[in-house]
């Protein structure tokens, strides 16, 4: 052991988005860290989530675009088509350079990256294939896992790991789960020319976010000719000599299918870390339990990321191993503030949402809504028919924005600074003030001025 008995001030189990950032962060101070990884660096966000799934969304909206160009006198001759064999490739390479980076930056900042599987042996000690480590401090930070139903032929599914890694298009697929990965999913395969049919066991996609959102987003799902079967349930799956797969659902149909995706939420990846024995107390999720400066019931030993199932998202994970740096190292405790996150959900088209949902909104008090739809320029003459919904939920009483919602094309990338707005309590009459960009899409956002009527004032404010 060194310096104040133990072999490293910090070492991290995990070299995810917040696992890495913790590290990099703490070795730049000059501490002597540890970063245990059992695969690639990267974690999910690098490696099998985000990029991938945006570099593939580009994949697949580039075929719309084409289409769309026709109608601006593009003439393309023959039928364009992707090499998927191609497409895979370059993805891969991509993946193979960010992982390079990631190694790279921690090495410079002087961070030991041990490879192996590593679990908590004890208070400060840590075992990686049986090697014993200790530090002062533990950072658990190994992310979760896609969470599948126990029914039988489950095995015969695939999960979003297996959807980004496919050897060749079916014809037909199904995808089980109507949240972020399910409808990402949904309109990537299908602008690839996939027929996709979305199962989902509630009556709407996207549950738990703005209801205008959710209703805009199917219908322009349903319009692109993505099938959504509602209330539906599968009950079992099984493969026929052919190869296909038939589902059996709830209530005795029977559906046929060529591949089967099953995104029905994500699980924290504790099994086998030894953290209950530790003394470290899980939920009944197997999610790490942590306080405010994501410290756990162990001394000396904090979570951070998916693994604590708070809000589980990439940027979320970065800030909370930030503040943890803050508090374990540098004697300042910081608390993630959750109020407010934006987030985008990448479908075809995408969406994306800051702060309260009307419905969440109307149950603090009254608001005032506001409403726009309407066809971007750019598609009167490409002949798609898409639309754009944007949607301000305003605090009657001081005019504060409580939320914004959004689907349409480039709504990620307007979200990001109307965020700004909605965090910083700016009213709507401050959007107001504000001159157009015009023509944009994003002006409609400064040019909205009347509120909807309230549908039923009684019941609603
Ligand atoms: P979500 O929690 O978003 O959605 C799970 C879906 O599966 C829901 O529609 C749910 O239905 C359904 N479901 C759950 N259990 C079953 C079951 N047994 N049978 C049928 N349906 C079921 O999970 P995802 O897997 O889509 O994504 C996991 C997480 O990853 C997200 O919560 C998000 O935090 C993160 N993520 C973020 C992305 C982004 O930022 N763009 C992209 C991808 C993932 P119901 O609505 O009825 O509960």
């Amino acid at each position: 052991m060194a310096g104040d008995d133990y072999d490293y001030d910090l070492i991290v189990l995990g070299a995810g988005s917040g696992g890495v950032r913790a590290a990099r962060l703490t070795a730049a101070g000059g501490r002597r860290v540890a970063l245990v990884e059992k695969g690639r660096v990267g974690g999910t966000c690098v490696l099998r989530g985000c990029v991938p799934k945006k570099l593939m969304f580009y994949a697949a909206h580039f075929g719309e675009e084409i289409e769309d160009a026709r109608g601006f006198g593009w003439r393309l001759d023959g039928e364009p088509r992707l090499d998927w064999a191609a497409f895979m490739a370059a993805k891969n390479s991509e993946l193979d350079r960010l992982e390079g980076i990631y190694r790279r930056i921690q090495r410079e900042n002087g961070v030991e990256i041990v490879e192996g599987f590593g679990r908590l042996a004890g208070p400060r000690a840590v075992e990686v294939d049986g090697r014993p480590l200790t530090a002062g401090t533990i950072l658990i930070a190994v992310g979760g896992r896609p969470s599948l139903p126990d029914i039988p032929g489950i095995e015969h599914a695939i999960t979003s790991d297996g959807a980004l890694d496919l050897e060749r298009l079916p014809d037909r697929m199904t995808i089980v789960g109507g949240g972020y990965i399910a409808v990402e999913f949904a309109g990537i395969f299908n602008a690839l020319g996939v027929d996709v049919t979305v199962v989902i066991r509630s009556g709407a996609v996207l549950r738990g976010f703005d209801e205008d959102l959710c209703a805009t987003l199917a219908s322009e799902m349903e319009k692109k000719g993505i099938r959504i079967r509602r209330e539906c349930l599968v009950r079992s799956i099984e493969r026929m000599p052919d190869g296909t797969l038939s589902l059996r659902l709830a209530g005795g149909d029977e559906w046929e299918t060529d591949s089967v995706l099953y995104a029905t939420g994500r699980v924290p990846n504790t099994d086998g870390l030894g953290l209950a024995e530790a003394g470290v107390t899980l939920n009944g999720n197997g999610a790490v339990v942590v306080d405010a400066l994501s410290r756990t019931s162990l001394e000396g030993v904090y979570a951070v990321g998916d693994v604590t199932d708070r809000a589980n998202l990439t940027p979320v994970a970065i800030r909370e191993a930030s503040c943890f740096v803050e508090t374990a190292f540098h004697g300042n405790p910081t608390a993630m503030d959750y109020d407010a996150i934006p987030t985008a959900v990448f479908s075809q088209p995408p969406l994306a949402t800051v702060g309260l949902t009307e419905a969440a909104a109307r149950a603090r008090g009254p608001v005032d809504i506001y409403i726009t739809r309407f066809k971007p320029m750019k598609h009167a003459l490409s002949g798609r028919d898409e639309r754009v919904m944007m949607k301000l939920v305003v605090d009657r009483a001081d005019g504060r924005l409580l939320g914004a919602h959004m689907v349409g094309h480039e709504a990620p990338e307007i979200m990001q600074t109307l965020a700004v707005a909605v965090k910083a309590g700016l009213t709507k009459a401050d959007l107001d003030a504000v001159v157009a960009i015009h023509p944009t899409t994003a002006e409609e956002l400064v040019l909205m001025r009347e509120p909807v009527p309230d549908p039923c004032p009684e019941e609603t404010n």
